[in-house]
């Protein structure tokens, strides 16, 4: 069987790993010039480093990163609202550069099997077969097609048939990474500082690095000029507790990243023919508990065991759909419920959001993220 994959994202290489090692023969057509990814960091739970474990690339994860041990959340008067442990599962929560975790995937691939300046333009199909059309290429044609290419999918205005945009949620992400040293105390420890309408976040990398991120609700959505970035962002966290201002102000403007929060529910089925979706071509999610990478390497190991099992494209989409619906939609209203609740804005909301906090949100984060973390991928139809 082959099996064409639209986008060399995390998505797209990591489907092309586990279908690869199922005896499946892929190609993977990626639009830019060369596999790479922006220079921000990325946290992996243990639903994500139980994938990469079975994928047995976790080890050299790890020489990139640091088991991560506990996740602080407090608001701008340093009261404590949650404080959990998150090193109880088998395998570790991590954090790592992006592009060391697209490099890791991609040395898994073999060069013959990547296209880079392939900007697919159209899928269509004919009885068994599907061609992908380029822009500046002869089409090729597989068994079957999975777009892996990302949040402005368009793979997936083929499986649905319309156009839809990620909806914007009212508020700005900037992302960064930096060489610095928190000290012993923070270096394994994810902490989330919450303010009015605003939050900054930082997870360690390793000893001396470390990944932030800050949303604000008022900020400019327009991408602007790099210098531009970083003063709107100081301007922003003027005043909020230390290290948050030196984290910024240490870090290079052209590594600051700016979007807009955005995510999709999608309704109807995931697959067309012999087409489907995978990453955030099929689920484009809001940041907010760190599990768009996650999913999209959930969705290659499952997608690879539903053709394992089926032995038979349509079948093993409409499997892999099945598997995976009803879990995304509670990760996009969890994190829509978190973003909506962390970008609270008005005094009284603050007020009250920061004195029920620490009551129930250890409940909260039991019942609604813990399980995402649970959720066991080598193992989806048992
Ligand atoms: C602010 C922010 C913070 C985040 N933090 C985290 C985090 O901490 N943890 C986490 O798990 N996730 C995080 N995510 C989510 C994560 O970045 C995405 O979910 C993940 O990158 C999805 O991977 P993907 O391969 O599906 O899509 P992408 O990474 O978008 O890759 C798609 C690829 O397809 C290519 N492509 C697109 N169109 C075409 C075409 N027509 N033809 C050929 N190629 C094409 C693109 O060039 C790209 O290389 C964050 C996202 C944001 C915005």
């Amino acid at each position: 069987m082959r099996i064409g994959i639209v986008g060399g994202g995390i998505g797209g290489l990591s489907a092309a790993i586990c279908l690869s090692r199922i005896g499946i023969e892929v190609e993977v057509f990626e639009r830019a010039s060369e596999i790479r990814e922006s220079g921000a960091g990325v946290s992996l739970w243990p639903n994500a480093t139980r994938v990469l474990a079975q994928m047995g690339l976790l080890q050299t994860c790890l020489l990139k990163s640091l088991p991560l041990s506990s996740l602080e959340l407090v608001n701008l008067q340093r009261k404590s609202l949650l404080q959990i442990r998150i090193d109880q599962e088998e395998t570790p929560v991590i954090c790592m550069r992006r592009p060391e975790l697209l490099a890791i995937l991609h040395a898994q691939v073999s060069e013959q099997s990547i296209c880079v300046a392939h900007n697919c333009t159209r899928i269509t199909t004919a009885g068994a077969k599907v061609a992908v059309e380029f822009a500046a290429q002869d089409a090729r044609t597989f068994d079957a097609v999975i777009g892996a290419d990302g949040a402005r999918s368009l793979v997936r205005s083929y499986v649905t048939g319309v156009t839809q945009e990620p909806v914007y949620r009212g508020y700005s992400i900037w992302r960064g990474v930096v060489e610095c040293d928190l000290g012993d105390d923070s270096s394994n420890r994810i902490q989330e500082i919450w303010g009015s309408g605003r939050r900054f976040g930082i997870l360690p990398i390793g000893k001396n690095a470390l990944c932030w991120y800050a949303t604000d609700t008022r900020g400019n959505t327009q991408e602007n000029s790099a210098d531009n970035r970083k003063l709107e962002l100081l301007s922003l966290f003027t005043g909020w507790p230390s290290p948050i201002p030196e984290i910024i102000r240490a870090t290079p403007p052209r590594d600051i990243l700016k979007n807009g929060a955005a995510d999709l529910g999608l309704r109807g089925p995931w697959f067309k023919h012999r087409v489907t979706i995978i990453g955030d071509a099929a689920h484009p999610l809001t940041p907010n508990v760190g599990q768009g990478c996650c999913l999209a390497l959930e969705d290659s190991l499952v997608l690879s065991l539903a053709l394992q099992k089926t032995g038979e494209v349509e079948r093993a989409f409409q499997l892999f759909g099945q598997a995976r619906r009803k879990r995304v939609a509670a990760i996009v209203r969890a994190t829509r419920w978190i973003g909506s609740v962390g970008q609270s804005r008005s005094k009284a909301a603050v007020f009250i959001r920061d004195q029920l906090l620490p009551a129930f949100f250890p409940l909260v984060f039991e019942l609604a993220v813990r399980p995402i973390h649970r959720y066991d991928a080598t193992k989806p139809f048992s």
